[in-house]
């Protein structure tokens, strides 16, 4: 009896112990916010410089708005939402405003939200009237009992929660008609392939939290209503605080049939992989295997980060503070 109750006792203690630990770990670390601004065939080559300044100034800009939520002790949700919002507003990244353009010469978008700690989710997908669908997704996750609203009736719910309604030609920039005119042309999807530009965003807040976004115009000249992998919670995005936070871009029907994120989070829960083993093995090996062209951006609970794509670059950026001090990156390309 007395080495039973000592067993327990020492049960305890260790329990308690690892919950101190992480407490103390989660109190001290700082928060983390990663963001893409999509994957595909960039290169120095064929970026401009004013273009790279561009885009650096806008990923800049979007860290800061979810730096701003999460040193002050907000959630890794806001924080995501906050850092995405920005990028749908620049027209410089396919999703919002800038979105690439259907064969039918329109903007559909689609978003994600996933909340790592409630496993809680929230999607919309082909809407053309929201003018920034990620707090659509936010507000199907907060507000409805459900997971994933498409078309008009995301609309309508959008509506009906007071988000900014828009024409659908705000979303339409003269760039993205040019290319679109183009394709037209050439009248083939094949040659949009290999020109992605979703954006995303991982953030870890202060309380440990972990969150993961995702929001797009989906694949230039897509036809019939096509969804692809960023609304789709475990394809395009996921979070779970036991393993990672997860935000895709790519070829969105490879990452649909690879079921990415999830894959990258599973490998960890399931065989004790790091992110970095696990990220890199699903798109590196993985989805490389198989032509699945694109990338993820990916976070743990510790604040590792992971940004692993097949392509020739990503645009992707990251600010860590750990308590102490601030770390800060935006790339581009492959380096
Ligand atoms: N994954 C997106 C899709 O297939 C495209 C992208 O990442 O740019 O809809």
């Amino acid at each position: 009896m007395k080495r039973f109750i000592f067993a327990i006792i020492i049960i305890a203690l260790a329990l308690n112990n690892a919950v101190a630990q992480q407490t103390a770990i989660t109190r001290d670390k700082g928060y983390v916010i990663v963001l893409h601004g999509g994957a595909g065939n960039i290169s120095p080559e064929n970026t401009p410089p004013e273009k790279q300044a561009a885009l650096k100034s806008a990923l800049n800009q979007a860290l800061n708005a979810g730096k701003k939520v999460l040193a002050k002790g907000g959630s890794s949700l806001d924080a995501v939402v906050a850092a995405i919002r920005v990028l749908e507003d620049s027209p410089l990244f396919n999703a919002g405003k800038g979105a690439v353009l259907t064969a039918d010469g329109k903007a559909e978008l689609d978003a994600s939200i996933m909340d790592g700690k409630t496993l809680k989710a929230g999607a919309v997908a082909g809407v053309t009237t929201i003018r920034n669908p990620i707090m659509a997704a936010r507000a199907v996750m907060d507000h409805s009992e459900h997971v994933m609203l498409a078309g008009k009736g995301a609309e309508q719910f959008a509506k009906e929660q007071h988000l900014e309604i828009v024409e659908p030609s705000y979303f339409i920039t003269p760039e993205r008609f040019k290319s679109y005119l183009k394709m037209k042309r050439q009248d083939s999807l094949q040659k949009a392939k290999g020109k992605f530009g979703t954006v995303g965003a991982v953030a870890l807040d202060k309380q440990g939290n972990l969150a993961a976004a995702t929001s797009t115009g989906g694949m230039m000249m897509k036809k019939f209503g096509r969804i692809g992998d960023s609304p789709i919670i475990g394809a395009g995005t996921y979070a779970n605080n036991d393993a990672c936070a997860v935000s895709c871009t790519g070829h969105g029907e490879f990452f649909i049939r690879y079921v990415v994120a999830y894959d990258i989070a599973a490998l960890m829960l399931y065989k004790d992989w790091s992110l970095e083993k696990a990220s890199d093995y699903v798109i590196n090996h993985k989805l490389k295997a198989v032509g699945g062209e694109g990338g993820v951006i990916c976070l743990d609970q510790q604040g590792n980060i992971a940004t692993p794509f097949n392509t020739d670059g990503m645009f992707r950026a990251w600010l860590k503070f750990d308590g102490k001090k601030e770390e800060m990156k935006i790339a581009l390309f492959k380096e």
